[in-house]
């Protein structure tokens, strides 16, 4: 009830939420409830949640932020909604993003941006830009994001509070729609470390219904939170403290790292060589992906169709034209272009080729050191419209990030500092299924 209140109170301002499923929630609370007097009660039993409007949920509209789905209600739940649920967790409802996760401030959102809660001048981050306004506002204790790029590690930086990138599989992306399915990988937000390793434990798992799920065990992560850091090795790329960053930023995240230090870690200074190819591979692999997978949504078997078409192809041209926003658009035409007979070999396939080296870049470096560390983010958090005309401007907010889904490694972001009044986060990285590592490695500096 007291979410629900800030809800009303707040979110005029922040913009977090494209749907508050209140009744929903109020039933929810009262099972929960008789859970808990029946003694049946878990960790999430009760606890209230709020989920990107990516993840498909039974009767509820999802929107994926776009004019397309705006009147598309789910007729199933996504594994990790059904996981919530089960574990007994309280929806509040879905939260604003950019439209079918492409952007890094929000702004490509149908419903408007979601708004920064430290300045409400300022870009929350994206995609997951209300998940992570909706948590640094207060408006839920946790939320769920998915990262295909950095989408959930960049605005959690941006607001100042934790989000984690599991590894590629780890969690189940059946009914989460899909952007780049090659890259897609939902994970949690919220204030702390622990309460990320509380969210990964009903997350993480293996899914028969999705191919690209992993079989493997799922520990308790929060069983590693108080491991010492004595003798861990980090690895800082000297990639990630050169060229257009923010001189304050890099302050920030040395101080952190000299934190580490006192606690008992070593450091290494690294290489990561083609992180300066990771921007240009994926803005050919992303967009290929999402063409292909957006040519589901044709006006005929759900989704917005046009009024009155004329025949089938004008209803294919009309309802995708009014259905899409400019940035969607976009890349259904870089992608269709990329994948087009004589350009496929020019650009796709050496885009993958691409992605190998920078996968074998993060496989290396994590044979010398256990963690990497750097800044998530090149800037703070910037004002609205300042790079909304400007995509590459944009593009360039992930350098730090999109490398890591290319490799298909765990990541997350935590708050070290400020920059001008506005949070700093320090991203960790680690070798494939290295959560616990990089959660206890967090735990410990929170
Ligand atoms: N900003 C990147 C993009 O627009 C990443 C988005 C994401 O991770 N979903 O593709």
């Amino acid at each position: 009830r007291s979410y629900l209140d800030r809800i009303k109170t707040e979110d005029d301002a922040l913009n977090s939420f494209i749907t508050v499923t209140e009744t929903q929630a109020l039933s929810q609370a009262e099972a929960a409830d008789q859970r808990r007097s029946a003694g049946e009660a878990g960790t999430f039993t009760g606890l209230p949640i709020a989920h990107k409007d990516i993840f498909c949920t039974q009767g509820v509209r999802t929107s994926c932020g776009s004019r397309m789905l705006d009147s598309f209600a789910s007729p199933y739940n996504a594994t990790v909604i059904e996981n919530f649920n089960t574990a007994g967790a309280v929806s509040l409802g879905k939260t604003n993003m950019d439209e079918f996760a492409m952007g890094s401030s929000n702004e490509s959102s149908f419903y408007g941006p979601a708004r920064n809660p430290w300045n409400n001048d300022c870009v929350p981050g994206g995609s997951s830009g209300g998940s992570a306004a909706a948590v640094a506002g207060r408006l839920a204790p946790a939320a769920t994001g998915t990262d295909t790029g950095g989408s959930i590690r960049q605005p959690a930086a941006l607001c100042g509070i934790t989000g984690l990138k599991p590894t590629y599989g780890r969690v189940s992306r059946y009914g989460m729609i899909a952007y780049a399915s090659s890259l897609d990988q939902g994970g949690p937000m919220a204030r702390t470390a622990e309460d990320n390793a509380m969210m990964l434990n009903v997350m993480a798992g293996f899914d028969p219904k999705d191919s690209t799920s992993i079989d493997k065990a799922v520990p308790d992560y929060t069983l590693a939170l108080n491991d010492s850091l004595k003798g861990l090795k980090i690895g800082l790329p000297k990639e990630f403290f050169s060229g257009e960053i923010d001189p304050q930023i890099t302050t920030q995240v040395q101080n952190a790292i000299r934190e580490f230090e006192a606690l008992g870690a070593t450091i290494k200074e690294i290489s990561l060589p083609n992180t300066h190819l990771a921007i240009p591979a994926y803005y050919i692999i992303a967009p290929a992906e999402a063409s292909s997978n957006l040519s589901r949504f044709d006006g005929v078997r759900y989704g917005h169709r046009c009024e009155e078409p004329a025949d089938l192809e004008d209803m294919y041209k009309r309802s995708r034209g009014e259905g899409f926003g400019e940035e969607v658009k976009r890349r259904i035409m870089v992608g269709t272009y990329a994948l087009s007979e004589g350009f496929y070999d020019a650009y796709y396939k050496k885009a993958l080729q691409i992605r190998r080296l920078i996968q074998q870049d993060y496989v290396n470096a994590l044979s010398e050191v256990d963690i990497i560390m750097g800044p998530t983010t090149p800037h703070p958090a910037f004002k609205l419209g300042e790079k909304s005309s400007d995509p590459i401007a944009m593009y360039m907010e992930d350098i730090f990030t999109i490398s890591l889904n290319l490799a298909g490694m765990p990541g997350m972001s935590i708050p070290c500092g400020f920059a001008n009044g506005l949070p700093v986060g320090l991203q960790l990285i680690g070798n494939y299924f290295a959560e616990e590592r990089l959660l206890n490695a967090s735990h410990q500096f929170q």
